[in-house]
């Protein structure tokens, strides 16, 4: 199968998935994760129409972004663990953050968030595990963190994202997801966006409300050795 066939065959079990669960279309926005992958495939689909892709390593998305800015309407999201001494050169090209998971982090965007006149759409990103040394953010401690998120000037808090284990049924987790998410609408009811589904459990995602699914591998194929 070629790239363009991959990604239109994902695409189209987007809408198929949407249509099942009673989802619009315009409340999905499909990322491509684009990591491991030259800037040639980001090219190459931007011209069959796509223009919101992630990597989730600055190293990577750095020079990525850099190759393709001419690119009208081409827009990044990180959606790795961000080391807080990336975050100057992350808020460079990435509109989105998907992986806002601690408090050292969060210190450091407001720092750098202080000295630029730029805004920066953020996703608190959830640990579903029961080990706290995982990373991110307890559900139980979600809206006392998604409170001081929302105090940052510049940021604009979005929602939850979470990665669903491997291990168990995907739904699980998206169900922990989706309480999540209703919970924090609640206190902020525009952080009603919701970044769950990779290529394996898109499907999954959008039945428990998924609004940014970010697909890797369905779409971009094997990294070529
Ligand atoms: C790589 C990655 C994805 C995409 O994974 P696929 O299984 O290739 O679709 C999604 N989210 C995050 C955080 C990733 O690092």
């Amino acid at each position: 199968m070629t790239l363009a066939s991959r990604y239109q065959a994902v695409k189209s079990q987007v809408a198929d998935a949407a249509r099942k669960h009673g989802r619009s279309l315009d409340d999905i926005e499909l990322i491509v994760i684009s990591k491991n992958h030259p800037v040639g495939l980001v090219e190459e689909l931007y011209d069959l129409g796509q223009r919101h892709f992630g990597e989730n390593r600055d190293q990577e998305a750095a020079p990525k972004a850099a190759a393709t800015a001419s690119l009208a309407g081409i827009t990044w999201h990180f959606v790795g663990q961000l080391q807080s001494n990336k975050v100057k050169s992350v808020l460079n090209y990435a509109k989105y953050l998907h992986s806002v998971d601690r408090s050292s982090l969060l210190s450091a965007l407001a720092k750098e968030l202080s000295k630029t006149p730029i805004n920066v759409k953020c996703f608190v990103q959830l640990n579903l595990t029961d080990d706290p040394g995982r990373g991110g953010i307890q559900p139980s401690d979600l809206m006392s963190f998604a409170d001081s998120v929302a105090t940052v000037p510049g940021i604009e808090l979005q929602g939850v994202m979470g990665v669903a284990a491997l291990d168990r049924d995907p739904r699980i987790d998206f169900e922990t997801i989706a309480h999540c998410s209703a919970q924090l609408t609640s206190a902020h009811p525009r952080a009603k966006y919701i970044s769950a589904g990779m290529s394996h459990d898109f499907e999954q995602a959008l039945e428990f409300g998924a609004t940014h699914l970010r697909i890797g591998t369905a779409i971009t194929g094997n990294r070529n050795p």
